[in-house]
């Protein structure tokens, strides 16, 4: 069994917030490290270079207020902490020398569903609820939060809403962002909230600067989200293609067509082997459809009509779909598991335009098996799926495994993700479709942002957060 080496708290818990924060080791290592590659190795290693000081586990709205103030005047840097399962850095305390220490703000306590409105079909849900509990307590209403991130399981409303996470959705509503009516965030500046409202042109949407903020503006309380009824009907087939150029553009027809899949998954090969949902022998694309309120028999004939077109070859019903939705739900476990076995296991995601589809996986198909080659890590496996698809373009989503070395996994992450980030960038693709940017993806998110949206968000940091103790490091350098 691993040991793990915390050093002391370098701060004392503030007597007037004993109710709320705690310096005990297990709180401590366990939100010292998230879901990052290297997060996930330095644990393997036994390190906890980056355990916070203090841990909180506010209750209310008033003790996030009271510890913010408490942290501004301390000089302590405040990490929101959802699920803790940010791929990128975001939940881990490693934020510099200048403060005088680090506080994980834990919202697991906030979990409460507060309203339910079913004339406008909305909820007003605090933050740190996880997404088995807020399903569970939407459910007699008949209602749900149609958004299943592959991280559902262990990461939590306020999660989603700080990293703009992408759910099961590959078209139309596929972010968090679209189910979002209002929300509340607690800045040390002081409470702020947005109005409930479905639609509004007055001016920039201050929702906007709540979504995707990774708790460097605020922490956000609670949020009145979207709901829909449980769907009713569901129809699914899977098709085989022969080329990815054949399946791309079947994705992309599918897209710009008004039938809306609520699931249309494009496995490479390489992916359809890996995920053991096909022998590798073809592209593999998961076709779905559902509705609350009519039968979606119809709009699966005519999206498999224009798979034809692409000469898509429609498989009999059921057969790929249900391995494809339980590698879906192991591939998280599986992760994990692989790194045991030194095998460097890693995915990058990313969106871009589909005039530059084909050659954005090229480029990063290159860049990778060229890193892993000088790293001497060669014969990999890279395989790309296209997770969620747009009238204007698509996020593909790769996946490389390689035989690394025990205890020498995170150099070669790195070059990978570099010469990865570095392709994506020069190829005109985001850096980032849904995993946020956290302090991985820093040095590549500075390229792709203007100069002035840079400063401008600095400039708002300076207003609602003026000593500078939200999640420092992320988004804002
Ligand atoms: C196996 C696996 C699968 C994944 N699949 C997906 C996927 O399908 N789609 C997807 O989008 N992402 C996915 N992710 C990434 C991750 O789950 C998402 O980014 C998720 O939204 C994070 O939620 P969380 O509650 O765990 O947030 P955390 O990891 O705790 O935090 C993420 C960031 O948000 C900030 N934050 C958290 N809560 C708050 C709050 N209340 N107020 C302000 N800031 C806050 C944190 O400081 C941090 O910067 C996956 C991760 C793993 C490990």
């Amino acid at each position: 069994m691993t040991s793990y080496d915390a050093s002391p708290p370098g701060i004392g818990v503030p007597g007037a917030l004993a109710h709320v924060i705690v310096d005990a080791e297990p709180d401590r290592l366990a939100h010292a490290w998230g879901k990052s590659f290297t997060d996930l190795a330095q644990a393997r290693e036994g390190r906890a270079d980056h355990a916070p000081d203090l841990v909180a586990y506010p209750a209310d709205e008033s003790d996030v207020v009271e510890v913010l103030a408490w942290a501004s005047d301390a000089g302590v840097a405040v990490i929101p902490y959802g699920g803790g399962s940010s791929v990128v850095g975001g939940v881990t305390p490693d934020v510099g020398a200048e403060f005088a220490g680090t506080l994980s703000l834990d919202l697991q306590r906030l979990d409460g569903v507060l309203d339910v409105d079913p004339v406008s079909r909305a909820a007003r849900i605090q933050a740190g609820i996880l997404g088995p509990a807020l399903a569970d307590a939407l459910r007699p209403h008949g209602l749900a939060l149609r958004h299943y991130p592959q991280s559902y399981e262990f990461s939590s409303l306020g999660g989603w809403i700080a990293t703009r996470s992408g759910g099961h959705y590959a078209t139309g509503r596929t972010r968090i962002d679209d189910f979002v009516e209002s929300v509340r965030v607690v800045s040390p500046a002081g409470a702020w909230e947005t109005l409930r409202v479905p639609s509004s042109g007055a001016g920039p949407d201050p929702v906007r600067l709540a979504l995707g903020n990774e708790g460097a503006l605020g922490v956000i309380t609670e949020a009145w989200v979207r709901l829909d009824p449980r769907p009713a009907f569901t129809a699914a087939a899977t098709v085989h293609f022969d080329s990815l150029g054949e399946a791309l553009g079947a994705v992309r027809a599918l897209a710009q067509s008004d039938l809306a899949p609520s699931n249309l998954r494009l496995l490479d090969r390489a992916e359809a082997a890996t995920s053991f949902v096909h022998d590798g022998s073809a592209e593999v694309l998961i076709l779905g459809f559902e509705s609350g309120d009519h039968p979606v028999e119809d709009r699966l004939a005519a999206g498999l009509e224009c798979c034809a077109d692409h000469a898509g070859q429609a498989q009999p019903r059921g057969e790929g779909a249900g391995s494809w939705r339980s590698a879906f739900l192991r591939m998280p476990y599986l992760r994990d598991a692989l790194m045991d076995h030194a095998i460097v296991c890693e995915t990058f995601e990313t969106a871009c335009t589909w005039d530059r589809a084909e050659g954005v996986v090229a480029a990063v198909r290159d860049a990778v098996l060229r890193a892993l080659a000088s790293e001497g890590l060669a014969p990999a496996s890279v395989s790309f799926r296209f997770t969620h698809a747009y009238p204007d373009g698509v996020a593909p989503y790769v996946t490389v495994m390689a035989r690394g070395r025990h205890g020498d996994l995170v150099a070669p992450w790195r070059a990978i993700k570099a010469a990865a980030s570095d392709a994506l960038v020069e190829a005109g693709a985001t850096i980032t479709h849904h995993h946020a940017v956290g302090r991985d993806h820093m040095p590549w998110y500075r390229q792709e942002t203007p100069p002035w949206y840079a400063v401008s968000l600095a400039a708002a940091r300076d207003a609602l957060d003026p000593a500078g103790i939200m999640n420092p490091g992320v988004l804002i350098p």
